[in-house]
């Protein structure tokens, strides 16, 4: 697993014979999709800058590459997703340099609160240093677990906002490596497990269980505002790897057998502005999870994921966190 370079990428692109390329990249990456851009051209093959956000694999600009011509897509920033793609696609998943060992040893009493047997996970950026973690943890005798993940993970150990299979293994508790909240809420979560987040940049470890207990806390606070709600909007995506057609179509068919109004609504773009002016009491969004529970403040409605309409619906208990599986 290393870094892909502007030469393999070249070699690649002329290896498909392409000459015409559509560079796709994530907020933090423009500059580096422009560098790659001209170095392209440089280099005789014509390179456009796909100028919309992108925030995951899941989102892949195969479609535009084909409208604007192109022979190839490349894809800044996020490893490997399935998908069935218009045109042929290199992911260039982007690996952060930092070394996450000193932020591990700095935590150890923390990560031995965790049991003996922990399972291991962390996101794309630092996957290159799994077993580089792995190895420093079993040096100070863990028995470490690293699930393999279902076919919407690119790596063992590796989780993503909407998929956290790799946490799910016989352990006793979970150590994620790496920054922001949302992977280890996601896993605290959907694990039921004590969950550790260490921050190899900042050097930090958080408990993430009061975390969870509050976001859950947040979400039964949402199904709450919605229990009047008589009709629904639910939402699937056009995004190809947040497209979730069957299981939105289940979603309308559970709120109609219960008597309620409900309408499928396809959107590219998911935010609440562009749905004012439709005549809905609460929404359900049926694509990334990440929508509904990062953002649902911005949302003048309720907004529900799947496993929350089963507990509105009286189908369901306890929570569960909403996942994308392969
Ligand atoms: Fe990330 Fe959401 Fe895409 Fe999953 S669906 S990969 S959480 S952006």
């Amino acid at each position: 697993m290393h870094e892909v370079s502007m030469g393999e990428i070249l070699e690649r692109l002329r290896e498909l014979g392409a000459e015409r390329v559509l560079i796709q990249t994530p907020e933090g990456l423009k500059s580096e999709a422009q560098a790659l851009a001209d170095f392209l051209e440089g280099n005789g093959i014509e390179a456009i800058i796909s100028g919309d956000i992108n925030y995951g694999a899941c989102d892949p600009a195969d479609r535009e590459a084909r409208l604007l011509g192109c022979d190839a897509l490349i894809h800044l920033g996020h490893s490997y997703m399935m998908l069935h793609l218009e045109v042929p696609t290199i992911f260039v998943p982007a690996f952060a340099n930092v070394d996450v060992v000193p932020s591990l040893e700095k935590n150890l009493d923390e990560v031995r609160k965790l049991g003996k047997r922990i399972a291991l996970v962390t996101t794309a950026q630092h996957i290159h240093q799994l077993e580089r973690a792995r190895a420093f943890l079993e040096k100070h005798s863990f028995e470490v677990i690293t699930g393999k993940g279902d076919s919407r993970v690119s790596w063992p150990g590796q989780v993503l906002g909407c998929n956290f299979t790799a946490a799910k293994v016989d352990a006793e508790g979970v150590l994620f490596i790496g920054a922001g909240y949302f992977h280890p809420l996601g896993v605290a979560v959907a694990t039921g497990k004590p969950t550790l987040a260490v921050n190899p940049y900042s050097g930090d470890a958080i408990w993430m269980d009061n975390e969870a207990e509050r976001l859950i806390r947040r979400r039964w606070a949402q199904i709450a505002k919605a229990i009047d709600a008589e009709r629904f909007g639910v939402i699937t995506s056009t995004k190809k790897g947040q497209l979730r057609l069957a299981e939105a179509k289940r979603v309308v068919r559970l709120l109609r057998e219960h008597g309620k109004y409900a309408r499928l609504i396809a959107m590219n773009h998911i935010s609440y502005p562009a749905l004012e002016g439709f005549d809905f009491d609460a929404y359900v969004v049926v694509a990334c999870p990440r929508v509904p529970i990062d953002d649902y403040e911005n949302w003048r409605k309720p907004v529900l994921t799947p496993p929350e309409v089963e507990i509105l619906l009286g189908l369901r208990e306890d929570y569960a966190f909403d996942e994308i599986l392969g």
